[in-house]
């Protein structure tokens, strides 16, 4: 009863080739005081450069029907696809079926199978089936209803004078199942499709990076090359069209390999994958184990290696010694040490780093000293300053960093230099 129509896809098959053209529509007042990001649309992009098909515009509206009517008549004047997300629930404010029946001049029908599948769900104890919620049984004349297996709300589908509109419901955890499992293999397939790939690089500053790679940057339409700055790290975005996810993904590889040929180890990962996963699976590989004495850092460092699962493994323990006291009494640093080069500097993180590891007897250890601010600088010894040791079985390396920013900023960029010195050892000095 609820399947929606094969025939569509065997129609739209027949035209495999056709460039089409997307329109996202987020519907919610909401969105636009900036009380909720607009996730919807970046995951409908995402899908959607995936089967080939381009989104060009993205437009949010209110809960107004006037300005969504606008947009609605707007994306249909442009568009081939126009998909909306929101505004499909039982409430007063919730308006875009009504909008687009009455922008597309079509009457709203009850459809019967949806209405006794709500009256089934409100025979639960307590539960209260009102006119609002049959209203949620209402679509467009000739519209498919699509299953909504998360929530009371169904999807739209609709072919109206060439265009295809997707109406969804807003909740994400409603719209990306309904999305990827019912709506995606219904859309015509195009005779290409987008694939991207992130490579995130560290260590060296976005224009230093530009300029090792510039020439690629230039040369290359396919698959086009752009950075991204973040926050600690540069993002590389590679992306790759053509017609088969084989093609695309041989131009993805064929980059990255002229990319990491140029920035070597600068490149610590790619996609979803962070710098303390890395340095996990890195230590998990190799069987050592750490320990880390921590003072600026206050233990972020210990928090985010423990963040991943499995980190017991190789994780020994994480100290803040954050005052002198603590420094000399727990982890056994000379006090005359401290008095002669000062507590932020680099005797004192080697001492931590070396004090920790013999302490729980671990592979590595490392110790972190340094001022976080915004209080405590000194022209000699300024606000960012941070020492960070690493004692490896042969050796006790130490780096001293400038970083900028607030306080928040500064620990979060000594936690992720930690772990980029651990990775760099990992590689260069084990394999
Ligand atoms: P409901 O049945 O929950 O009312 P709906 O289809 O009417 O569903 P909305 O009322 O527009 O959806 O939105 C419900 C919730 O979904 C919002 O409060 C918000 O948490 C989330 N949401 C809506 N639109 C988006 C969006 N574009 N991106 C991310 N989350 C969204």
């Amino acid at each position: 009863m609820w399947s929606v129509v094969v025939s569509l896809k065997k129609r739209y098959g027949k035209e495999k080739g056709r460039a089409m053209k997307a329109e996202i529509i987020a519907t919610g007042t909401e969105l636009l005081l900036g009380q909720i990001t607009n996730t919807n649309a970046r995951f409908l992009s995402e899908k959607l450069a995936e089967k080939g098909i381009d989104v060009y515009w993205h437009t949010v509206v209110g809960d107004n029907t006037k300005r969504l009517e606008e947009a609605l008549r707007l994306a249909l004047s442009r568009a081939d696809v126009v998909i909306t997300s929101g505004g499909l629930g039982p409430t007063m404010d919730d308006l875009t079926k009504e909008t687009v029946a009455r922008v597309l001049e079509l009457p709203l029908e009850p459809h019967s199978g949806w209405e006794e599948h709500m009256t089934a769900i409100f025979t639960r104890p307590g539960w209260v089936m009102t006119n609002n919620n049959r209203k949620q049984a209402l679509l467009p004349q000739g519209a498919k209803l699509i299953f909504n297996d998360n929530g009371t709300a169904p999807g739209v589908w609709l072919e109206h004078q060439g265009k295809i509109i997707v109406l969804l419901p807003g909740p994400p955890r409603e719209l990306e199942p309904m999305f990827t499992e019912k709506i995606l293999p219904l859309l015509p397939a195009t005779d290409s499709l987008l694939l991207s790939r992130i490579l995130k690089i560290t260590g060296v500053g976005e224009s230093a990076m530009e300029d090792m790679v510039a020439d690629l940057l230039v040369a290359q339409s396919n698959p086009t090359i752009a950075p991204l700055a973040k926050f600690s790290e540069v993002h590389l975005r590679i992306t790759a069209k053509a017609k088969t996810r084989h093609t695309c993904l041989a131009l993805l590889d064929e980059a990255e390999e002229k990319l990491v040929a140029r920035l070597g180890v600068h490149v610590f990962a790619r996609d979803q994958e962070t710098m303390v996963d890395v340095v996990a699976q890195a230590l998990q590989r190799q069987q050592l184990t750490l320990a880390v004495a921590e003072s600026c850092t206050g233990g972020l460092l210990s928090h985010t290696l423990t963040n991943i699962s499995g980190s017991s493994n190789y994780f020994l323990e994480g100290i803040v010694t954050y005052s002198n006291a603590a420094k000399i009494n727990i982890l056994g640093v000379p006090a005359g040490l401290i008095e002669e080069d000062g507590v932020v500097s680099e005797q004192v993180a080697k001492s931590m780093a070396e004090r920790i590891k013999s302490l729980a007897q671990s592979d590595l250890g490392m110790g972190i000293t340094g001022i976080a601010g915004p209080t405590g600088g000194t022209a000699e010894k300024p606000v960012g300053l941070v020492y960070i040791a690493l004692a490896t079985p042969d050796s006790v390396i130490c780096q001293r960093f400038n970083f900028r920013g607030k306080r928040e900023n500064i620990k979060e960029r000594a936690v992720m230099s930690a772990l980029n010195m651990l990775r760099l050892y990992l590689i260069q000095h084990i394999g």
